[in-house]
């Protein structure tokens, strides 16, 4: 809990249904957050739940279904907010994978696996902000973006090619974003390593989940298998005014998981 610091905010969060994204929408709510426009692709009844827990901490959840790979339910989701006349915070959360983790299997993936991927990931988002621009120019300090990337566009570890190259655009895109929407929108992304949500349940059996996590547990230098709930607060610092001189930045969050030679260090 950091206070009231979202007070009367108007936020809007793609692939809000589960994971990640329902966390920032608690987190947002918790933190004083008038309206959380909940965008979600498929299950409603997930979505339901997280207008729930947004509604618990006394702030006023829109769900509006939606794939962000279309221009039109971009637009959509972002009208959702028009009644309050601004959004303060838009968070591109909403992110997908082909599992291929062999990544020398260079014939587990295809062109249309990239451009699949490359709709969500990177086209998704820049179409979020292109909807969104006039409501979060409206906001009263800077309007914040902030991108749900990953340690995959920085490392080129994770669930695929065409997944790591698709986040290594949406980092590059933050920075294109943060310069041409300055100084009205702000525009940052989060980069995290391992977190334990229903991500990994779409791809891979259990046991290769459990493995994952006693894996971060027992190898990040925080010794650490993140929740989402460990994440959002980064994500929410991203769009709270503490990072009001914050654009173009990209933050790992990832229990240290980037400072990967621990095991060469002379110590
Ligand atoms: P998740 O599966 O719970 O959440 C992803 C959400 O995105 C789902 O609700 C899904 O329905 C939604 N979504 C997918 N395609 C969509 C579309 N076309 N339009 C709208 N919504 C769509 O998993 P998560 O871990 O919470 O993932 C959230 C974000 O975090 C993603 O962008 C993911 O790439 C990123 N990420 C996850 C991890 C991890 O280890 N889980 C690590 C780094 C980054």
């Amino acid at each position: 809990m950091s206070g009231q610091d979202f007070k009367d905010f108007i936020v809007v969060i793609t692939g809000a249904s589960t994971g990640l994204g329902r966390a920032i929408a608690v987190e947002t709510a918790d933190r004083g957050a008038r309206a959380v426009i909940i965008n979600y692709a498929r299950s409603h009844e997930e979505a339901e739940e997280t207008a729930r827990q947004v509604t618990a901490k006394g702030a006023l959840a829109v769900l509006v279904q939606g794939d962000v790979a279309i221009d039109a339910d971009c637009r959509r989701i972002a009208g959702a907010a028009a009644p309050f006349g601004r959004i303060d915070a838009l968070f591109n959360n909403a992110g997908t994978t082909k599992f291929a983790p062999n990544h020398g299997d260079l014939d587990a993936v295809n062109a249309e696996d990239f451009q699949n991927l490359y709709a969500v990931n990177v086209v998704g988002a820049f179409q979020m902000v292109r909807a969104a621009r006039t409501l979060l120019e409206a906001a009263p300090s800077a309007g914040a973006v902030v991108n749900t990337s990953s340690i995959a566009g920085v490392t080129g570890i994770g669930s695929s090619v065409p997944y790591a190259a698709s986040k290594g655009a949406l980092t590059t895109m933050t920075l294109s974003l943060a310069r041409a929407l300055a100084p009205k929108i702000r525009v940052n992304a989060i980069c995290p390593g391992f977190i334990d949500t229903p991500w990994f349940g779409k791809g891979l059996p259990e046991e290769r989940v459990a493995k994952m996590r006693e894996g971060s547990a027992a190898s990040t230098p925080l010794k650490a298998a993140s929740t989402a709930e460990d994440i959002a607060g980064a994500a929410v610092f991203l769009a709270s005014p503490a990072s009001r001189h914050v654009t173009g930045e990209t933050l790992l969050v990832d229990a240290g998981s980037h400072l990967g030679m621990a095991t060469l260090s002379m110590r």
